[in-house]
């Protein structure tokens, strides 16, 4: 039997209501493959873990989550602390500290989902994102806080090593896809040092993969063909900031916020990745029970790959396609589903099929 340590951090918001579907329909998934088994370990690393004990990842907390075989994270954000205190209080502790530095991010719609787009069909993206450098280094600072002099820096840093192992991680994951075709997303021609070595650094990269086609584009250009041409892209290359916000945007124009998954790897294994839905702690639908955790699966669907899980990954994302397809929908893409009857229509989907 292979079992796979994983640590689970649902967290805030909605995070703690899709985590908890996922565990449900993983532990489904196990049973129905009985070649695996998963060792979840539930962390109470929240905000509200923080305004109790004044930090939000306890002294030994990153020691012992190294030990783990993946993570499986919720969101972070409450109405109570600041975002910049609860983003670097855990989650970016944890991606910078595990040095999971490609950050990858699959975008499609999925049978059943409406894009917003006429041509919705033809999202079939991965955006990778730098995840460990860039506009979110932390490196800055402020000064002479209140009075008119108040100064505030925040310097975007971009390393030779940094920016060239996301291109070789980027070209990597282009060669294996069908279309073999990588977008550099830069911004050089504003920003004259890091953007200017970004793409310098993307060629010299793209000498070692003569297979993969290449193209480049400003970040504000390809948010219009995202929008107008989506079939023109496959794998998208982009710095932190870029990357998150373009997600974001993929992420709606493949039906939802609610469905888009998110693998932040540390690719040499040195230490363990960690996989998320891309969206937020959403206190809108808090609480409410309708928050959309297919995100939620296919994240898992994504962990499950990285674990060597492949027959149980592929299982899973076509028993969230069946649930789409079905017409299984929460709020977020026009239907009336709670999150209980999507996990429910999944889980029955992976009982049903043969192991
Ligand atoms: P945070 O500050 O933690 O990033 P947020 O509420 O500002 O959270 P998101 O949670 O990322 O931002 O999402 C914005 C909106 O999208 C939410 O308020 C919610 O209405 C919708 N949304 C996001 N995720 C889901 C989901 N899984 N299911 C349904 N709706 C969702």
């Amino acid at each position: 039997m292979r079992v796979h340590k994983i640590a689970a951090i649902p967290a805030d918001g909605i995070g703690t209501e899709v985590i908890a579907a996922g565990l449900e329909v993983l532990e489904v998934l196990s049973k129905r493959d009985g070649g695996f088994k998963l060792d979840v370990e539930l962390l109470p690393w929240s905000s509200e873990y923080y305004l109790k004990h004044g930090h939000y990842i306890p002294e030994g907390g990153l020691e012992k989550l190294k030990t783990f075989d993946a993570i499986f994270f919720g969101a972070v954000g409450s109405q109570d602390v600041p975002d910049h205190v609860s983003l670097w209080g855990l989650r970016l502790p944890i991606a910078q500290g595990f040095d999971q530095y490609a950050n990858v991010r699959p975008a499609r719609v999925l049978p059943g989902v409406k894009s917003p787009l006429k041509n919705g069909e033809d999202i079939d993206w991965v955006i990778v994102r730098e995840n460990s450098e860039g506009e979110y280094a932390g490196h800055g600072g402020r000064a002479h806080r209140g009075l008119p002099i108040e100064t505030a820096t925040e310097t975007a840093i971009f390393t030779r090593a940094g920016v060239e192992r996301i291109h070789r991680f980027a070209f990597e994951l282009a060669r294996s896809r069908p279309a073999k075709h990588l977008t550099l997303v830069t911004k050089s021609n504003a920003q004259r040092f890091g953007m200017v070595m970004w793409d310098e650094m993307f060629y010299e990269v793209a000498a070692e993969y003569p297979d993969v086609k290449t193209d480049r584009e400003l970040v504000d250009a390809v948010t219009t063909r995202m929008v107008l041409k989506p079939k023109t892209l496959d794998v998208v290359v982009a710095t932190n900031l870029h990357a998150d916000i373009l997600s974001d945007l993929a992420a709606a124009l493949s039906g939802s916020l609610g469905i888009a998954p998110t693998a932040n790897l540390n690719p040499e294994r040195i230490f363990p990745s960690m996989f998320e839905p891309i969206h937020g702690s959403a206190f809108d639908i808090t609480g409410k029970g309708i928050a959309n955790p297919i995100a939620t699966f296919w994240t898992a669907a994504m962990m499950l790959e990285h674990l060597g899980e492949t027959s149980a990954a592929r299982v899973l994302m076509q028993a969230v396609e069946h649930a789409t397809a079905s017409g299984v929908h929460t709020p977020d893409l026009g239907g009336e589903a709670t999150t209980a009857q999507v996990t429910k229509a999944v889980s029955d989907y992976i009982k049903a099929s043969q192991a």
